[in-house]
């Protein structure tokens, strides 16, 4: 039996998601920008998504652009926003902890002329909204800073942060690709004018995703060409992709309550079997801001590379870094910015659980870490 921990990576297609998608690689294959029977036909199962899509979010259909995943709405939201920012607000601030989508654009944009401020986090991995807030001089154009963090699944303060931010007229982003799906996303309750998400983080398929652009707000393309996607993402629309993305979203607006307490129910069996039964080890991110799925162990004077591939071989799948970063050899950026030196960041692990872990696949996991963390420690003694 393989165990997947690894659902911050990716998380299974669905029955009822494959199933959706089904019809539109076989018999409904319309393009939804033609205007005859069979594009109108693709349209209307596009614009059912972009319903489901903005439903679970709470936007408007017409506020959500389709894209070719989050990589690509993080993209389009700061590239899109700051070109169209030529005035006296020209800066970006973000943080140290973001993903590499966000990080390598506000390089990239560095590298083009935009001043750049990173803001870091505390040993929990959290921004301090005083210190993001303080970064907002009349000269920033966006802060973009994550809804939760991939690798240790700690929450940010966006809440605060946009009040904030829009009180002194910054605009927002939010990398919010690891958050939808796993905990309540509102984008009138965060205040936010642009938020990304990704269809496969929550049973869709990968390569699909979304930027919520709130309506009024000034972005250009990055992809020119065609008017689709309200001539936001030229390009003809990846149909299957989406109308998965809209029926994922959709299950998940119906379970969210209910995974949620589940995931967390086994989070805490995960981590209590392992501090239970493993010595030296310590746990990345906040104790209660964080997703519910998400764990991140450090395990002392063990590499943590060596100890995925271990647990690999004993069949159960984590990670030690962003699915980006994996296999890099470098440690987690957002471990070294949350103050661990680079031995103990080298030491960790990432679990990360989906709506069908269930306790059995838990308990396996727990064995194969004491079997596994024993064996290196074994060795290396
Ligand atoms: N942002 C975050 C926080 C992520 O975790 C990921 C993927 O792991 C991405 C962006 C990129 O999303 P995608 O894989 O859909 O391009």
């Amino acid at each position: 039996m393989r165990v997947y921990l690894d659902h911050n990576a990716t998380t299974p297609v669905r029955t009822e998601v494959r199933e959706a998608m089904l019809p539109f690689l076989g018999e409904s294959w319309g393009n939804p920008a033609s205007p005859h029977w069979f594009g109108q036909k693709a349209l209307r199962a596009v614009d059912v998504a972009r319903s489901e899509v903005a439903a679970l979010i709470g936007a408007r259909p017409q506020e959500i652009v389709f894209t070719g995943g989050g990589t690509e709405a993080d993209n389009l939201a700061l590239f899109g926003f700051l070109s169209t920012c030529d005035g006296a607000r020209h800066r970006l601030v973000t943080t140290t902890i973001e993903h590499p989508a966000i990080l390598e654009a506000a390089r990239e944009l560095e590298l083009s002329g935009v001043a750049v401020q990173r803001i870091g986090v505390d040993s929990d991995g959290c921004v301090d909204p005083q210190e993001a807030l303080q970064a907002l001089g009349d000269d920033v154009a966006l802060i973009s800073v994550m809804l939760a963090n991939n690798d240790v699944g700690s929450l940010q303060p966006l809440e605060e942060i946009a009040k904030g931010a829009r009180a002194r007229c910054v605009g927002v982003h939010t990398d919010a690709v690891q958050a939808v799906g796993r905990i309540p996303v509102d984008v009138e309750a965060l205040g936010v004018d642009l938020l990304s998400l990704s269809a496969h983080k929550l049973g869709g398929p990968q390569g699909v995703g979304a930027l919520y652009v709130r309506a009024g707000t000034r972005i250009k393309p990055r992809s020119l060409g065609g008017a689709q996607e309200s001539s936001l993402r030229a390009g003809s629309l990846n149909v299957p992709g989406i109308v998965g993305f809209g029926r994922a979203c959709a299950l998940t607006k119906s379970e969210l309550m209910l995974a949620g307490s589940h995931m967390i129910t086994l989070r805490n069996r995960l981590e209590r079997g392992i501090f239970e039964r493993v010595p030296g080890v310590f746990r990345n991110g906040h104790a209660t801001k964080r997703l519910p799925n998400t764990v991140n162990l450090g395990f002392e004077g063990v590499d943590g590379e060596s100890l995925l591939m271990m647990l690999d071989v004993l069949g159960v799948a984590t990670s030690n870094g962003s699915a980006c970063t994996a296999g890099s050899g470098a440690p987690s950026h957002v471990l070294l910015a949350m103050g661990l030196d680079h031995a103990r960041a080298a030491s960790t692990l990432r679990f990360s659980l989906g709506i069908g872990t269930t306790q059995e696949e838990i308990d396996i996991a727990v064995d194969a870490v004491v079997k596994a963390v024993g064996t290196l420690r074994e060795v290396r003694s």
